[in-house]
C-alpha cells in the first residue's frame, strides 16, 4: 500500500518508478512493498526535490528507486541510495546543466550530491536522509574521465 497519494507537491510515485531496464509497474510494486522506502522519499521530496523544483523548474528524474537487481543490472553502488528511495538521478527538462542545480541545492539540506560529466550521463545524483544525522552536504564531481572529486561550493 501506498502511505500517501503523492510522495511530493510536484512529484508523483510512477516518476521515481521509471527505468529502461524495468518496467515501472514492477518497480511501483516492489516500492509498494516498502512504507519506509515510501517515507524516505517523501522526506526526500520534501527536503530536497520539490525545493529545486520550485527555483529551477520542471526536472525530469532520469532514475528513481531500484530494486536490487535493477540496481545490479545498470552497475551502482552494492550500497546506493536508490535502493531505499534516499537518492535519485535528475536533469533539467531543458537539458544539460548540472551546475545549475547543484548550486541551487546547496542551500538545502541534501546529504550528498554528485554532478555528472555528459560522458557518464550528465545528471545530478542528490541524496536526502534524515536519518543520516544532520546534512553532511558532500558535493562532488564525476569528469568524464572516471572517479569523483569535490566540487567547489
Ligand atoms: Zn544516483
Amino acid at each position: 500500500m501506498w502511505i500517501c497519494e503523492r510522495p511530493g507537491r510536484w512529484f508523483s510515485w510512477a516518476e521515481f518508478c521509471t527505468s529502461s531496464r524495468v518496467s515501472t509497474a514492477v518497480l511501483a510494486s516492489a516500492l509498494e512493498r516498502r512504507p519506509d522506502h515510501q517515507a524516505a522519499l517523501v522526506a526526500l521530496c520534501a527536503g530536497v526535490l520539490d525545493p529545486l523544483r520550485d527555483a529551477l523548474g520542471p526536472v525530469v528524474i532520469t532514475s528513481g528507486y531500484r530494486t536490487e537487481a535493477l540496481n545490479a543490472a545498470i552497475g551502482g553502488s552494492k550500497t546506493s541510495e536508490h535502493m531505499t528511495g534516499r537518492a535519485v538521478d535528475l536533469k533539467l527538462a531543458t537539458g544539460h546543466d548540472v551546475d545549475r542545480i547543484a548550486d541551487a541545492a546547496q542551500r538545502l539540506p541534501y546529504r550528498q550530491c554528485i554532478t555528472y560529466a555528459p560522458e557518464r550521463g550528465g545528471h545530478v545524483h542528490i541524496s536526502y536522509s534524515a536519518a543520516a544525522g544532520p546534512p553532511k552536504r558532500q558535493s562532488l564531481h564525476a569528469p568524464a574521465s572516471g572517479g569523483y572529486k569535490a566540487r567547489a561550493t
